[in-house]
Formats: C-alpha cells, sequence, structure tokens
C-alpha cells in the first residue's frame, strides 16, 4: 500500500473522483475504452494514475506490466502534474516521470509518465501498437488541440490491433484507454460510431467541483481590459482579504505591462504610501536621480489625478461604478502594507521560471499571478482565491482556403469562461470576477470553441498519417473531421514537396520527410539540404525557422506608451487627457532612444550576409549564439529570446542526430561553431528556403501579367503591393478589385527597411499574416513575413 502523508490523504478524501474510485475502476476493468468526466478540480489528473498505479498497472510483476501513460496537451502541465502525482504517492514518488520535447525524467523505475500528447503521438509512429504501454490517459480532451483529436483516433485503432495481437499472442495485453475531460463536449467523439464502433464508450461521472466559486459580472466592459485588469487587481488588492490572485490576460506583451505597473504602483516607499508612484524607474537608477523623479510624482497636475482612478483615495466607495464590484466580502482586507508578489506564466517563458508559480509566496505578500490561458485548464496553483478574467484569449485562426494565418484576439467560449473561474475553487472557496458583462457573456460568448483542428494548416499531421499506412485521411476516424477543402489543400502541398504521389501515396521523399519532428516544408530543405556542404547551415537554419519568434520585437522592448496615456474610447469623459511632460518621461526616452539605436546596430550586425533576407538573418543570429559563452548574456545584449534560442539549439543538435542516421556520411559530429558560409553557400541556402516554400511566392504588384491599378506611389516599402501566387484572401470583394487581394511586407521584416523602388521583383514568404490590433474584429490586409 502506498504511505500517503496525512495532509495528502485528507485532501484525496475530499475529492469527488476520489468517491468513485471502485465504480471508475470497475468501468475501466469491465472495458477497454472509459470516459471520465468530472468538473474542474474533481481530482482526474492527480488521481486516475494513482488509482491504475494501486491496481497494479505500471508494476512489472503484475497482470499489466506496461506503462501507464498520460497525455497532457501542454508541457507546463505535464510537469507540474507529474511533480504533484509524485508528491503523493509517499514512498512511490520515484515511479513518477514526464517527458516532454527535450526533456525526460524517465528511468528503468517508470510505472506512470506523464507527457504532451505530441510525444505519444511520435511514439505511435515508431510502435503503432504502443506495446510499452497498459494503458493510456488521455487528460484535458475537451481542449481539443488537434494532437489530443488525433491520438483519440488512433488509439481507438491501437485498442483494436492490441486486442487480436493479444488474442494471437497471451503475452501481450490489451491496451486500455482512459479518456478524460472537464466539460461534457464529448459527445463529439463519444457518440462517432466512426471512432467507437462498438458503440459509445461508458461516461462515469465524478461530480462537484471542490469548493464552490461566486462569479461576479461586471456593470460594463470595456474595452481596454489591460487598463480594466490594472484598476480591478489594484482595487481588489487594497479591499480583499488574503489570498492568492489569478489574473487571465491574452499574450506576454500583456503580462508584462501589467507586471511593470503594477510593481510600479505597489513598490513600498519609505512612507508606506502604496498608491503615489507613477514615475517610471528602472533598477539601476542612481539615488540622486529617484530623488528627482519623486519630486516629479509629487508636482502631478490634477488633470493627472484624474488620469488615475486606481487611486483608493480619490475614487474610493463613491463612486457609483464600485459599489457592486463584488469586493466588499464581509472580512477584513489584507493588511494595507501587504506587498505584490507578481509573476507571469506564459508558454515561452521558461520551465524554471513557470513553476515558480507554485512556490509560496514570500511572507506578508499578496501572490498575483499574470496568465495566459495556459492556465485555464490542469493546472492546480496552491493558494488561488481570486481570478480575474479578462474574458479574451489570443487564437490561432487560419483561414483554410487562403491559407492566411492569424492570431486574434476574441472572445473567449462559455466553457472556457468556467475552467478559468474555476481555478479559484482548487484550494478553498474563492470568487471569479470577469471583466465583461453578464449581457456580452450571454451574447456573444459561443457555448465551446471550436477544435484546434478547423483552425490549423493539417499538412503535417496528413503525412504524419500517411506514413502510419493511414492512406485514406478521409476515412480515419477524427472526431471532427477537417474540411474535405483543408485536406485536399495539404496533399496539393505535400504532391507539390514532391512527399506524395499523384495518387496520394507517400513517395521516398515523404517518408524521409515525415522522420522529421518538423513541419514538411522543413523537411523538406533538410532533404535537399546537402548541396554545396549546406547541411549543417540548413540544419542550423530549420532549426531556427522551426522554432520560430526568435527575436525580440521593437513594441516589445519600447512597448508603447502605457494604455491609460491614450484615449480611452469606450470612456464616457469627453475631455481629452492632458500629458505632463515630467523628467521621469524625459528619461525615459532617452532611454527608449539608446534602446532603439542599440536595436537597429543589431539587426544590421545579423544581416550582414544579406539584408534582404529575414531567413538568412535567423541564421546569423542561431550561429552566433553558437559562439557566446553566455547565451542568456548574449540574448539580452543582442534582443534575443533566449528561451526560443536553447529550444532551436536542442532542435539543432536533434535534427543533426536524425540526419545522421538517416544519410551517414552527410553530416559530421555536431558542431555548433560553423565557419562563415560561403557566396555559394548562401546562395543555395536561398534557393533551398524557397523549395520549402514552394508554394508561397508573391510579385510585386505593377510587375503582374495584369497589372492594377495603383492610385499612389507607394512612399514606404511596407506599402508597396505584392500579389500572392495563390489567391490569398477568401472576403466577397469584387473579382477586378485586384488591389484588395495584395498584401505586404510585414514592419518586421528586413525588407521593409528599404526603398520602394529597391522592392524586389518577387519574394518568398513564410506566412500570411492578418494583423489584428487591440479591438477585436479590426481590419486590415495581410503582411508577408
Ligand atoms: P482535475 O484534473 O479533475 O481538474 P486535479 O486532479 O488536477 O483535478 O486536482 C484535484 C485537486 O487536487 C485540486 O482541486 C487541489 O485541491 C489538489 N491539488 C492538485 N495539485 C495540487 C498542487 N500542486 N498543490 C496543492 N493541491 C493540489
Ligand atoms: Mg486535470
Amino acid at each position: 500500500p502506498v504511505n500517503r502523508s496525512e495532509e495528502i490523504q485528507t485532501a484525496r478524501l475530499g475529492l469527488p473522483v476520489v468517491g468513485e474510485e471502485q465504480k471508475i475502476m470497475e468501468a475501466i476493468h469491465n472495458n477497454s475504452t472509459v470516459v471520465i468526466w468530472g468538473a474542474t478540480g474533481s481530482g482526474k489528473t492527480t488521481q486516475l494514475p494513482q488509482f491504475l498505479f494501486e491496481a497494479g498497472y505500471g508494476n512489472p510483476d503484475s497482470p499489466n506490466p506496461g506503462l501507464i501513460g498520460v497525455t497532457q496537451p501542454r508541457r507546463v502541465a505535464a510537469v507540474s502534474m507529474a511533480n504533484r502525482v509524485s508528491q503523493e504517492l509517499g514512498q512511490y514518488s520515484d515511479k513518477v516521470s514526464y517527458q516532454i520535447r527535450f526533456e525526460t525524467t524517465v528511468s528503468n523505475k517508470t510505472a506512470i509518465k506523464f507527457m504532451t500528447d505530441g510525444i505519444l503521438l511520435r511514439e505511435i509512429a515508431d510502435d503503432f501498437s504502443l506495446r510499452k504501454y497498459s494503458v493510456i490517459i488521455i487528460d484535458e480532451a475537451h481542449e481539443r488541440s488537434v494532437n489530443t483529436d488525433i491520438l483519440i483516433g488512433m488509439v481507438s485503432r491501437i485498442v483494436d490491433l492490441r486486442k487480436s495481437m493479444s488474442e494471437e499472442n497471451p503475452s501481450v495485453k490489451p491496451l486500455k484507454v482512459v479518456i478524460m475531460s472537464a466539460t461534457l463536449r464529448i459527445s463529439d467523439f463519444t457518440h462517432n460510431t466512426s471512432l467507437f464502433r462498438q458503440g459509445p464508450p461508458p461516461l462515469v461521472q465524478a461530480e462537484g467541483r471542490q469548493y464552490p466559486v461566486t462569479v461576479h459580472f461586471a456593470r460594463r466592459t470595456h474595452r481596454d481590459y489591460v487598463e480594466e485588469a490594472f484598476n480591478k487587481v489594484s482595487r481588489g488588492h487594497r479591499k480583499l482579504p488574503p489570498g492568492g490572485m489569478l489574473v487571465f490576460l491574452t499574450g506576454q506583451n500583456e503580462i508584462r505591462q501589467l507586471s511593470k505597473r503594477l510593481k510600479q504602483a505597489f513598490k513600498p516607499t519609505q512612507r508606506g504610501d502604496t498608491t503615489q508612484a507613477k514615475v517610471q524607474l528602472s533598477a539601476n537608477d542612481a539615488p540622486l536621480e529617484a530623488e528627482d523623479l519623486e519630486l516629479g510624482g509629487t508636482e502631478m497636475s490634477p488633470a493627472d489625478h484624474e488620469d488615475d482612478d486606481s487611486d483608493m483615495e480619490i475614487t474610493g466607495l463613491d463612486d457609483p461604478e464600485e459599489e457592486d464590484d463584488g469586493f466588499d466580502l464581509g472580512e477584513d482586507a489584507m493588511d494595507s502594507s501587504t506587498k505584490v508578489h507578481v509573476l507571469p506564466l506564459y508558454s515561452q517563458l521558461p520551465t524554471k521560471e513557470q513553476m515558480k508559480v507554485f512556490e509560496p509566496p514570500p511572507e506578508n505578500s499578496r501572490l498575483i499571478i499574470l496568465a495566459t490561458n495556459v492556465a485555464e485548464t490542469s493546472l492546480t496553483i496552491p493558494g488561488i482565491k481570486y481570478v480575474f478574467d479578462c474574458g479574451r484569449a489570443k487564437e490561432k485562426q487560419f483561414d483554410l482556403f487562403t491559407g492566411v494565418q492569424s492570431f486574434q484576439i476574441g472572445w473567449i467560449s462559455k466553457a472556457s469562461a468556467s475552467q478559468r473561474a474555476g481555478r479559484a475553487g482548487r484550494t478553498g472557496p474563492g470568487h471569479c470576477y470577469r471583466m465583461y458583462s453578464s449581457a456580452v457573456y450571454e451574447g456573444d460568448f459561443a457555448e465551446y470553441t471550436d477544435p484546434e483542428i478547423l483552425r490549423t494548416p493539417i499538412e503535417g499531421v496528413v503525412l504524419q498519417m500517411k506514413s502510419m499506412g493511414l492512406h485514406s485521411v478521409i476515412n480515419f476516424p477524427f472526431p471532427t473531421p477537417p474540411s474535405r477543402h483543408g485536406l485536399a489543400k495539404a496533399e496539393k502541398l505535400l504532391q507539390n514537396l514532391g512527399a506524395l504521389s499523384g495518387d496520394g501515396r507517400v513517395t521516398q521523399i515523404g517518408r524521409r520527410l515525415s522522420t522529421y519532428p518538423l513541419s514538411p516544408r522543413f523537411g523538406k530543405m533538410l532533404y535537399i539540404g546537402h548541396q554545396h556542404g549546406c547541411m549543417p547551415y540548413v540544419i542550423a537554419l530549420v532549426s531556427a525557422l522551426a522554432v520560430g519568434d526568435l527575436f525580440v520585437t521593437e513594441n516589445q522592448f519600447n512597448p508603447t506608451a502605457s494604455p491609460a496615456k491614450k484615449k480611452n474610447d469606450d470612456d464616457d469623459s469627453d475631455d481629452e487627457r492632458k500629458k505632463v511632460y515630467t523628467n521621469a518621461d524625459r528619461l525615459e526616452d532617452t532611454e527608449r532612444e539608446q534602446r532603439t539605436k542599440d536595436f537597429a546596430r543589431v539587426q544590421r550586425l545579423f544581416s550582414k550576409h544579406d539584408d534582404t533576407s529575414d531567413a538568412l538573418r535567423y541564421l546569423s543570429a542561431i550561429c552566433a549564439y553558437a559562439y557566446a559563452a553566455d547565451g542568456d548574456a548574449f540574448s539580452e545584449k543582442m534582443f534575443l529570446r533566449a528561451k526560443a534560442f536553447k529550444e532551436a539549439t536542442q532542435l539543432r543538435r536533434q535534427l543533426t542526430d536524425i540526419v545522421r542516421s538517416n544519410s551517414p556520411g552527410l553530416v559530421g559530429d555536431y558542431t555548433a561553431r560553423l565557419p562563415e558560409p560561403s557566396l555559394k553557400q548562401l546562395k543555395a541556402l536561398k534557393q533551398i528556403i524557397t523549395a520549402g516554400f514552394i508554394d508561397q511566392v508573391a510579385i510585386r504588384a505593377d510587375l503582374a501579367p495584369i497589372p492594377p491599378e495603383i492610385p499612389r506611389t507607394p512612399r514606404r516599402a511596407i506599402d508597396v503591393p505584392y500579389l500572392t501566387l495563390f489567391r490569398s484572401r477568401s472576403d466577397g470583394s469584387a473579382q477586378d478589385d485586384v488591389l484588395s487581394r495584395a498584401v505586404f511586407v510585414h514592419p518586421s521584416s528586413l525588407l521593409a527597411k528599404l526603398s520602394p523602388k529597391e522592392m524586389p521583383q518577387y519574394l518568398v514568404y513564410s506566412h500570411l499574416q492578418q494583423s489584428s490590433a487591440h479591438n477585436i474584429g479590426s481590419e486590415q490586409q495581410p503582411k508577408i513575413r
């Protein structure tokens, strides 16, 4: 038996799932596939693996010796849930491991393995029968990520396969599958007869959230939700009883912005006055300057004070808006000297930083976590009592018809909103403050988010499935099948890359491409990368391109002034806010200028081989990074994203190994530090890039076979219209209006620095992106990157 600590023992007994243990285990015993539905916090992720472990699964001497595999859609969940289960398992803590891309703790002791769903998919490619597992738990099935969907389709077939294998050979055991979901949005698969041919699998319900969460809607829905989050969280911190806060925003820029403001607003000063700090101070400012700045702060004009409606002393309880903000819980607020402990949580953050949110905050401080929707499901962050939900998320949208990809900020679904609220009730009763009105919630929120498979390019999925022998992708038991058009488009691209034959069979090239953990485009670049000794460069380049988002953008290191300074469009007050130029502002501006100069210098350095190729700039950066003695310091200095470079470097190693085992002799041992590429090699590299993006070519509009009328001569490079080889916009604009189909170079591209006359006739782009600003539904033409 497992010796659990008293504390863990008591906590487990309160979990709804534990109350259903017998029913659940019986269902698993009697069926090959079981679906478990239990609200967030009911104990699915932490308890199910333990039930199975205690029943002997994963024990080499039991009738079910194979591993207990648990998949998660996100890395941070795989790591943190493995840690938690390991803690709960007392003397068996070393039986629990995790594996995420590039990182694993799996050993020969492992019985329970947490992993991302991508890892398990790769394992299926290596062994379609998954013999090393006795049971697979697919967690968070309601999230409907592409990988989860495909996994569910795959395992439904693997269950059949293992069954027939075990009938022939008793040493092979049948596979058990447990699908877990926090919402009931699972009828898509439970009632899908192509998925479960023997009829729907049994559904075991573990009802009830652990602790009640009170939901407070806002009276009004502010458009500038970052500003609103600042106001709400500041007020909440002053008025609410002790307890951690979790704030949902949409992206890392917003998180940084809000984090900076909160830290400043609650920076302890000698007088213990926490509300006054409006000035911007960087950590290494000399004390003398700080004094100057405080002077600037006290001299704030009345106009500035009005601006600052986060200031309790001024707005106070008289403000009718605040009467029902839900912060008056009839308990005492925290001591007014309580500091804030603000931590970010988003997927680009290094794992070590992410794990900080699970540690207790310093004494006499309130934990405030600013998160994207990585915190929406799976994670339990101890001590979170208050959730602030902006109601939006940044989601990848993909136009299947045109291939235009965009990150749009849009309303979340009702199901997501309830997941977010659930975060507040995991370790005690809690409150969720929604920064939107109940009218918006009822009127504008969909019940559920569309499954990701309907919003993403699927050529990689199609190739992977075909090379696993699933030729007729269209007949694959997808929980939600992708559109016929999307499938056809993916096959077309794969044929263009030479990965599929005319009749849709995987070619030798295709087989090769599918061995890379990469989009087939990048696979193609590696496949032809051997000419002129280019292979090490192609590997480095592909690693950089595949990880993507390598550079800190200008907007990130010099964010546009805080939204409070801009005119607030949903604010009723008609007087335009005056900007008071303080010493602090002046200092800020000087710093900004300096950073802009440094940035330009760095960009010149990375584009020395070719000042028109963004891809080669990636190559220069990753090669330069390899020469740095201290990667983090180098990244900081060179405006690089350290985490992305670490990942790209790991990918370089991994790809080198794959290339070496695929085609011995093509590359030598992995060498991080490469000599400068020759001119011949640079030219070859550009051809190789083009081969990967063969279908993504654009021509300068004035050179098109039938040039459209261009009303004004473009004054900047980013105004020069291009036309894509394939139609790039699906909207209903009149057909003769060719210009409405035009695309433009993204301002972050090196090309944006050219004069309009220098713009190339043709260019190859990696993606089209619909730009979107803060606002939902903004309309702009796609930009090329
Ligand atoms: P589900 O998967 O059903 O959403 P979990 O198994 O993740 O639920 O969590 C069940 C409960 O276990 C939580 O509500 C919480 O009380 C407790 N718990 C989980 N992880 C932790 C943790 N890291 N620290 C403290 N308590 C935790
Ligand atoms: Mg869970």
